[in-house]
């Protein structure tokens, strides 16, 4: 990788928390040397949970040490377990796989919408077993997965809808947030999320005050909270940190502005490269419903070239998922040998993010969609 300059835009902003500095060097300090001496789940926890809650009007969020755990913990609450399948898309992060194969059940990869990149319903449901607990759609990038299709065929099955909503806080879709769609839903808060912060973590939000219940003890090891020493279940430890939730408390006043640049820099972009499918490049729709604004991802015939035609150009990018889950070494031996996903294999061939942070300015942004744009337009002139 090339060095970055000042005139350079990274993909990975390095300078995500700079504004709230010396309120995380308070905010240690404070809690660092305060007479309880309590570093996790304590009542800046308990505060950031409420205020979560409050603003979702869940019954409950459960936080929690992240996002692959928020999912594990969901997975153990619902009594997943060996026997079980659970339908996950062929597209998307290892913990899709990974939380499933952890509490001892099989995934079962479906696969995805060629456009959306989320899962497909209709693959999801041709996934379905006898053995099938539950379908656990994902959103991707900055589109949210078909939720109300989701609720119908979870209904119509009799399964649990596991939200992966992980990165998609503050998306919302028929005006539902993200995370309120399934039995439970998910956020992370790693740095680089909608909600990121300078460290680990996660909640749990659900509508189900008994799958509540069962998650905050399974977060401490299966206590209740009230009797410590007394394990009713065999639990996890994934509990969350005090500075990170005042922090998070201080950080959520500003959430709703930064979610909004994200949404305008999102919808520019989609305006600029809408026009761009003739030239092999494929934007997520304009519009706001159904769209979280996590990162923005092309999808492009000659990705490799124009990945490199951006980095010349002092334009950062990345590739999510260069292979998809069933192929990964880890999760092969769940995959049926020979099996194919065609809509994911190409997904992972054509994927390109492209900067997407509340602080990039207008004329960086502008500068991201002429540089994609004069390749578009240069490939035209010479096709292949
Ligand atoms: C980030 C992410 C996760 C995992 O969250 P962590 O906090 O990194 O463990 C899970 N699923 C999706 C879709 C994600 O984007």
């Amino acid at each position: 990788m090339s060095t970055t300059t000042t005139r350079d835009i990274p993909f990975f902003a390095p300078d995500l928390f700079e504004d709230d500095r010396d309120v995380l060097l308070e905010t240690v300090h404070e809690i660092g040397t305060g007479a309880a001496q309590k570093f996790i789940l304590g009542e800046h926890t308990a505060r950031f949970e409420h205020a979560l809650r409050d603003r979702l009007a869940a019954a409950d969020v459960v936080a929690c040490s992240s996002g692959t755990s928020a999912l594990t913990l969901v997975l153990a609450a619902m009594d997943v377990g060996p026997g079980d399948q659970v339908v996950v898309p062929a597209f998307g992060c290892a913990p899709l796989a990974s939380t499933v194969i952890g509490c001892g059940a099989q995934p079962v990869f479906a696969d995805i919408d060629p456009v959306a990149l989320t899962m497909d319903p209709a693959a999801a449901e041709a996934a379905v077993t006898g053995r099938t607990r539950a379908l656990m759609p994902a959103h991707v990038f900055s589109v949210m997965a078909d939720m109300p299709r989701y609720r119908e065929l979870t209904r119509q099955y009799g399964l649990r809808l596991v939200e992966d909503s992980a990165l998609a806080q503050g998306g919302t879709l028929q005006g539902r947030p993200a995370g309120l769609w399934g039995d439970a839903g998910v956020y992370s808060f790693v740095q680089v999320k909608t909600f990121g912060m300078p460290g680990e973590g996660g909640v749990v939000v659900t509508g189900d005050a008994e799958l509540a219940t069962r998650t905050r003890m399974l977060r401490n090891h299966g206590q209740d909270g009230e009797h410590r020493f007394l394990h009713h279940r065999i639990g996890h430890n994934s509990r969350f940190d005090e500075v990170m939730a005042a922090f998070q408390l201080h950080r959520l006043e500003g959430l709703e502005d930064r979610l909004a640049r994200r949404a305008e820099i999102s919808a520019y972009y989609s305006t600029r490269f809408a026009p761009l499918a003739d030239a092999g490049i494929t934007a997520p729709p304009v519009g706001g419903d159904g769209r979280c604004h996590y990162v923005y991802t092309l999808l492009a015939e000659r990705r490799d070239e124009l990945r490199a035609h951006l980095a010349a150009h002092g334009v950062h990018t990345h590739v999510y998922y260069p292979r998809t889950l069933p192929e990964q070494p880890a999760f092969a031996p769940y995959a049926p040998p020979g099996g194919r996903w065609p809509n994911a294999e190409s997904a992972a061939r054509r994927n390109l993010s492209l900067p997407l942070y509340p602080h990039l300015s207008d004329a960086r942004v502008e500068h991201v969609a002429d540089t994609v744009c004069a390749f578009a337009h240069r490939t035209r002139r010479t096709p292949r």
